[in-house]
């Protein structure tokens, strides 16, 4: 009467690998990495995860996975996790897309960072006053929507202006742990500096 328990090939066969790459087949999957759409045709990468309610495919687009998860990529090249009609780029290219992306993250500093202030031009984004050439500013984040995507752009602001901006609604900088974030942070700048600077901003309780 019941068929349960059917340990038959055919289901085997539905067991998904581990990871796929293929040509998106519509515009509607969204990188898990970069968030953006996988426009129709442009190759893949799915990862499996197991959800509770069974395996799936969480996709990426293939440059984007090997920026960020390389290891996985080698492992679905290993494996040649695509079809023979798939045309794939070859390993070495996305190994170099990997090391560009390492690089660039390595030279790119996060806010918050103390800086001094290489000319008299710039002004503070909090109260609009200038900040005086040669004194130490403080580089915070702001959270600008741009094509309706959030980013976090840099400002500058006079160390006592820090603790009114990190109050502000689109302030893209955390309180908590502001100083030692800071001091990570910076670069060039000396330790005195910094901390006469974080004397300045006081207290951020
Ligand atoms: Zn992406
Ligand atoms: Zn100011």
């Amino acid at each position: 009467m019941s068929d349960q328990a059917q340990d038959t090939p055919e289901e085997e066969e539905e067991q998904l690998a581990p990871f796929m790459i293929e040509p998106a087949r519509s515009n509607r999957s969204k990188c898990k990495t970069c968030r953006r759409k996988i426009d129709k045709d442009t190759l893949r990468i799915g990862i499996m995860i197991e959800g509770p309610f069974g395996a799936g495919y969480l996709w990426h687009h293939l440059n984007c996975a090997a920026k960020r998860n390389f290891p996985a990529v080698e492992e679905a090249y290993s494996e040649k996790c695509w079809d023979d009609s798939v045309k794939v780029p070859p390993l070495e290219e996305l190994k170099k897309l990997e090391e560009q992306a390492t690089k660039k993250k390595s030279e790119k500093i996060d806010p918050p960072y103390a800086q001094v202030a290489p000319s008299g031009r710039a002004k503070c984004k909090h109260c609009d006053e200038t900040i005086e050439k040669g004194s130490v500013r403080i580089v915070l984040g702001r959270e600008v929507e741009f094509y309706r995507q959030v980013r976090v752009a840099l400002i500058n602001v006079h160390p006592k202006c820090v603790a009114a901006e990190l109050l502000a609604e689109d302030c893209g900088t955390e309180s908590e742990g502001f100083a030692d974030a800071l001091r990570n942070n910076t670069k060039n700048v000396s330790t005195e500096l910094v901390d006469a600077a974080l004397a300045e901003i006081g207290s951020l309780a």
